[in-house]
């Protein structure tokens, strides 16, 4: 298959593996980001933490957008749908995140109409097919999904479809790579680029990361080699002493990125003076609200919200794992009282999140490996 099979090749990982071997200096220690949970979880799921040099240490970045979202905005947007005739609609991987009085799907199994949808225009289908009722999507996600909420609110006005709204959770990544890197306890030396984020706004906005803070950054695609060759970039750059911009998923990412996009996203969205994200506190002008040429459709002008602030329970450390200042199996309900099937945080939920991905692979192999050894 084009573009999968020859990213996996099992001869070239070796090759690539023993190539960062041959780069990493052994008397360094490397800390290396992956900030989107697209590669935390390939990293996982592909073993490529048992190729690479112990001195190379992965730090899972805040590229989740669920796990990025806060308590409260979970609740406020429950609260909305619980007003008479609303259907709440959201992705699926929002329907298990936990607000203060459960997640989505429990709020369903107690009678309210939450459904999952596939795209914010499957949930403004929904709208056209019982305008009786209200459809509100929950929009989360980067720059990834903001150009399909902005092109679905455009359709609504276009089409004068008035039973519908969002309400915008959409953050942006270059905030929040400043705020990792202005917060005290963190050292990073390089990135490895988040890909899908970057083919809506390419490449040039981490340029300051290389300018002003000296550390390398390769975009990079989501398979073992993809990641790999974008981990032998970074070392180059680091033994060369270079800090630069390289975009190891050329095949994908344009350099200026994907202007249709990034115009419906300025048609439709402004950037909100502050918004609060999951372990990192207030970040300003690090998400996007609805343009008020939009507001008819912007539920959170349509609705009254709690906007209550909530914080994650006491022995939580979603905020330490999140910041990679905590690898996830160091927060105190891992795989106790937080798992896959009942999760305490976010980052049990999603794929995307750094402790699902711990546990679904490295967790459960260190489990069976134990397992096996016992019995034998
Ligand atoms: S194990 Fe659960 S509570 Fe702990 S950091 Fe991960 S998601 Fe949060």
């Amino acid at each position: 298959m084009k573009f999968v099979d020859e990213f996996r090749e099992p001869e070239v990982i070796t090759k690539t593996a023993e190539e960062i071997r041959r780069l990493a200096d052994p008397a360094r220690h490397y800390r290396i980001m992956e900030v989107c949970g697209g590669h935390t979880h390939a990293i996982y799921r592909f073993g490529l933490k048992d190729l690479l040099p112990a001195n190379i240490e992965l730090i899972h970045g805040p590229g989740c957008p669920v796990c990025v979202l806060p308590m409260g905005r979970i609740d406020d947007g429950l609260s909305m749908a619980q007003q008479p005739g609303v259907i709440f609609t959201a992705f699926g991987d929002m329907m298990r995140v936990p607000g203060t009085q459960g997640s989505p799907l429990e709020h369903k199994a107690r009678g309210m109409d939450v459904r999952i949808v596939y795209s914010p225009s499957d949930a403004l289908k929904l709208a056209q097919a019982n305008r009786d009722k209200h459809v509100m999507f929950f929009a989360i996600g980067f720059e990834t999904t903001a150009p399909s909420t902005a092109l679905t609110l455009v359709r609504a006005k276009t089409q004068g479809i008035h039973n519908f709204s969002v309400f915008c959770n959409h953050v942006t990544i270059i905030p929040a790579i400043r705020a990792i890197l202005d917060s005290p306890d963190m050292r990073i030396d390089a990135f490895i680029g988040p890909g899908h984020v970057s083919t809506v706004i390419g490449c040039r906005p981490y340029e300051w990361i290389a300018k002003d803070e000296s550390k390398p950054v390769a975009v990079s695609g989501f398979e073992p080699l993809d990641i790999l060759q974008s981990i032998v970039m970074v070392l180059r750059q680091l033994k060369a002493g270079d800090a630069k911009i390289e975009n190891q998923y050329k095949r994908v990412v344009p350099w200026e990125g994907n202007r249709a996009a990034l115009k419906a996203m300025a048609e439709v969205f402004e950037l909100r003076p502050y918004f609060e994200w999951r372990g990192l506190g207030f970040i300003s002008q690090s998400a996007l609200r609805i343009r008020d040429t939009y507001a008819q459709w912007d539920a959170e002008q349509r609705f009254e919200i709690p906007g209550v602030r909530v914080t994650d329970p006491k022995a939580a450390q979603c905020g330490e794992v999140l910041k990679g200042v905590l690898k996830p199996h160091q927060c105190k309900l891992f795989g106790k009282e937080c798992t896959p099937e009942r999760p305490v945080g976010a980052l049990m939920v999603s794929s995307e999140g750094s402790c699902a991905a711990y546990f679904n692979y490295e967790h459960r192999k260190t489990e069976m490996v134990t397992r096996i050894a016992s019995v034998a």
